[in-house]
């Protein structure tokens, strides 16, 4: 019986290199043509200008990135076991972490990095909070929760799973043709705030409305440094979202802080998660309003910190936006140096996947000669591992931080 083959994009000369070395995306600009009919999410054999066979991914004709790589091994095919399979191996992956063992909100799922390009499933408590962000991921939706509901089963024993709830209103969705869509995957409905646990800090996350998944898991190990850095200190905690960062300062014998975000429903938020944390109202400040005014004013106000969070969102979206970004960073980092006191730490994130970590550093070095302040680095900052990178996948690392101790 003949079969008939299968849809094929067929690369253009020389653009089979990236997949050689096991990156993951196929740009739409590689490709010299398509053959069969594939329609978007269709598993794809992928193969050369010379037809020598490469990798097998989910065909995205909407997107830039025309296909996102499933398996570089030819005789693995894509179905319901397959798809099992590597979300059992990424939960079980976080399950061996020494790291992660007393929590429960983390990472388990995170796209191209754990093999399931496009799958982010992020758990708080018993809870699990879903995004499918491609067009393979889109088609597979029903056997990825069932694959989930499983893997939890096996990776936490003993451990219920109430409910899967899907946050896919994100705008790369758009990108690849996607409507946004949130809502019941699976089980229950979350509360309106599921409680988490860091080390010693509880807070209180919103599945349905609170950015990302809910809640910033990217930035924990970060929190438990400024919690170890915070006593004694004055904290500034700026870009303060439900005011993580603050909690842990305060829990690490901060003896003020003050969180400064544009958002009243974040700021709020954080008033709880104070409140749960029973720590004392009295060393707590909000501040409404624009950070690239705030910053200012409070240096003219004569305020002055020992410890400041800078964890701004993503200031450049693609490539060409670097440059602007470049004099945002730059902006917000120089009043930072100016609120510094002596021997003053600086946490400071970018969030930009195309702000290179070289780049940060010398925006971060040139803020402080505009300054007038010297300082060292005393460590490098990225995203915790259940955010993990895979190697051939540089794209995974976006979360980039330094902390910098002031002359
Ligand atoms: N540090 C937080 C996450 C920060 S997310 C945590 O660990 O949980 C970025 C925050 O910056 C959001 O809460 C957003 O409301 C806020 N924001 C964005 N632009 C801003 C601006 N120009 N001024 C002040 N806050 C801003």
């Amino acid at each position: 019986m003949s079969r008939s083959p299968r849809p094929t994009l067929f690369l253009r000369p020389g653009r089979e290199r990236s997949l050689l070395r096991g990156h993951p995306w196929v740009f739409s600009g590689a490709v010299a043509r398509v053959e069969g009919s594939p329609t978007a999410g269709d598993t794809v054999e992928i193969r050369s200008s010379q037809g020598q066979w490469l990798a097998r991914g989910a065909f995205s004709p909407a997107s830039q990135i025309a296909a996102r790589v499933w398996t570089f091994r030819e005789e693995e095919e894509v179905n319901e076991g397959f798809l099992r399979g590597r979300v059992l191996a990424s939960l079980l992956r976080r399950s061996l972490l020494p790291e992660t063992r007393d929590l429960d909100a983390l990472r388990l799922v995170y796209g191209e990095n754990d093999g399931l390009p496009g799958l982010v499933a992020d758990r708080y408590g018993s809870h699990l909070c879903v995004q499918f962000l491609g067009a393979g991921v889109e088609r597979w939706r029903v056997p990825l929760v069932e694959a989930l509901r499983q893997g939890w089963e096996t990776a936490f024993p003993g451990l219920p799973l109430l409910g899967i709830w899907e946050r896919s209103d994100v705008p790369v969705r758009e990108k690849e043709g996607l409507p946004l869509r949130t809502g019941l995957l699976w089980g229950e409905e979350p509360p309106s705030r599921v409680e988490i646990r860091e080390g010693p800090c509880r807070f209180l996350v919103d599945l349905r409305a609170g950015h990302k998944t809910g809640f910033y898991l990217d930035q924990r190990e970060n929190r438990r440094r400024v919690q170890e850095h915070a006593l004694g200190r004055e904290v500034l905690n700026a870009f303060s979202y439900t005011g993580a960062f603050g909690v842990a300062a305060l829990a690490g014998g901060a003896l003020g802080v003050t969180n400064l975000d544009s958002s009243e429903e974040a700021l709020a938020l954080g008033e709880e998660n104070l409140l749960l944390n029973d720590l004392p109202r009295d060393r707590w400040e909000n501040r409404k309003g624009d950070a690239f005014v705030e910053l200012r004013s409070l240096r003219s106000e004569g305020r002055r910190f020992d410890l400041v969070v800078l964890d701004p969102p993503k200031f450049a979206e693609s490539a060409s936006q670097v440059e602007r970004a470049a004099r945002g960073y730059k902006d917000i980092n120089f009043q930072a140096f100016h609120l510094l006191r002596p021997g003053g730490l600086l946490f400071t994130f970018s969030c930009s996947g195309h702000m290179e970590e070289a780049l940060f550093q010398k925006i971060v070095a040139d803020a402080a000669l505009d300054a007038g302040r010297e300082g060292r680095i005393l460590a490098r900052l990225q995203a915790g591992p259940d955010h993990p990178t895979a190697l051939a996948f540089p794209e995974g690392t976006y979360l980039k931080g330094l902390l910098v101790q002031v002359e």
